[in-house]
Parts: structure tokens; sequence; C-alpha cells
């Protein structure tokens, strides 16, 4: 038959998953163009009018994509339980609920993705998803172009492994440096812990490229979606 599972069309509305969808049929909470079901077997297309205790799903909204230029300063969870000020707390008014794609560290700055859609959020985030992503660095200390590509084969830092690391420098003034550096992992605090097995200390970090999206010109603070047709092309 035509169609999707009822239990499978219940789970992506969000109502719960695809299991407790099924034992909502059992139970008899589920209804089709007003007829309790009592088969989770039974498929229904977009024209079919499914309830759960009578209510009907909720419409899903189309997935929607921010970039952001993070500021320095502010945490990027939702709630801090030192109570820092968060990313959230500052996004403009007009900004539907979002949820940030990945972290950045409370000093780090520049581009952070904000989608309403949690679905695709935990999956760009895995470090498996190989998105390359670029951060500026400016560190205190010296190094050389051979310590950096010596990076591409991989380090292991206080038994983590970190691989695939591209790094180039950019500029060196005295004791300063200025890096480029590109992760396609992005593990938790992987560019100091790099930048210190160097003998660097980061002062200033700035995430420039996630993927496909550049930090660009965008405003610190401000928000920008990305058009739909741009979207689907990505991803
Ligand atoms: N690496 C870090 O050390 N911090 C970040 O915020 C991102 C990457």
């Amino acid at each position: 038959p035509p169609g999707e599972r009822v239990a499978k069309v219940i789970a992506r509305a969000g109502l719960g998953s695809r299991r407790e969808a099924e034992a909502w049929i059992e139970a008899g909470r589920v209804a089709v163009n007003g007829q309790t079901i009592d088969s989770a077997a039974r498929n229904v297309t977009g024209e079919d009018a499914v309830t759960v205790d009578g209510r009907p799903l909720p419409a899903r909204e189309r997935t929607r994509l921010w970039l952001y230029h993070k500021p320095r300063g502010y945490v990027t969870t939702t709630h801090d339980p030192e109570g820092r000020e968060t990313v959230f707390e500052i996004l403009p008014p007009a900004m539907p609920r979002v949820v940030t794609i990945g972290r950045l560290d409370i000093n780090t700055e520049g581009l952070l993705l904000l989608t309403n859609d949690g679905g695709l959020a935990r999956v760009l985030e895995l470090p498996e998803t190989g998105w390359l992503r670029r951060y500026r660095v400016r560190a205190f200390g010296r190094t050389t172009q051979d310590k950096l590509d010596a990076l591409k084969d991989g380090v292991t830092i206080d038994g983590f492994a970190y691989g695939g690391i591209e790094a180039t420098i950019e500029r060196q003034q005295s004791d300063n440096v200025w890096l480029m550096i590109g992760l396609r992992e992005g593990k938790n605090r992987e560019v100091k812990r790099v930048a210190e097995h160097l003998g660097l200390a980061v002062n200033r970090l700035i995430r420039v490229s996630f993927g496909p999206f550049q930090l660009g010109d965008l405003g610190e603070g401000a928000v920008e979606e990305v058009r739909t047709r741009v979207l689907q092309d990505q991803l």
C-alpha cells in the first residue's frame, strides 16, 4: 500500500519514538480519518488525517539554517551552571527557537550554525560528518611550517588522537603567530590542545568556515539565514 507506516509518521512529527507510537496504536489512542486503528501495519499518506488522543499531529516546520557570528565571551549551551551568559540570550529577538550545530568554547569567536531542526544538528555535529572547519588562530609563541606539516599525519595528546589537521602560518611577528588551522573532526578543545602541544598559547580563536559555509563579512552578533535553495544543494 502507498504511504508510510503510521508509527513512522507520528515519530517524525516529534511526538515520540516509533516504538512509543506503536504502543499508542496498540492502546487504541491513534485514529486515521476519524477511525481508531488497531494495527501498526497501517500505512498513511499526506492525505490522511492522523490523530493521537484525538489531537492532530503538529505540522512539521521546514528545516531552516542560519549563519551566526558568535562574539567572544558567551557559552553556546542553553543553560550554564556557572551563570555565564549564553548566545541564546543575545540572539536577535525575532529568531525562532533554534539549536546550535556543535559548540564553540566561551572565548572562541566566529561562525556557529543555528537550526530549528534538532535532527539535522545531531547529524552535522558528528565528527564522522567530516566537514572541514577552519579557524584563524592567534597564539603566543613561535613555530615553523615543518612542525605544522607534521600534524597532517596525526598526533596523540594525553591519549586523544587527532587526525588530518591542516595548518599554515599566515603571519609571524616577534613572539606572536597567526595560523590558519583546518580540522575535520572538531573534537573538544582540539585547536587549543594541538597548539599547546606545539608550545603555542592561543589568545584568539575565530572559526571562519564550517563545511560549505563561510563566516565572510557577517558582523559580530549578526545572523543570516541560508536560503532554502542553497541549503538543499549542500545537505
Ligand atoms: N577548538 C578549540 O580549542 N575551541 C573551540 O571552540 C573550537 C575548536
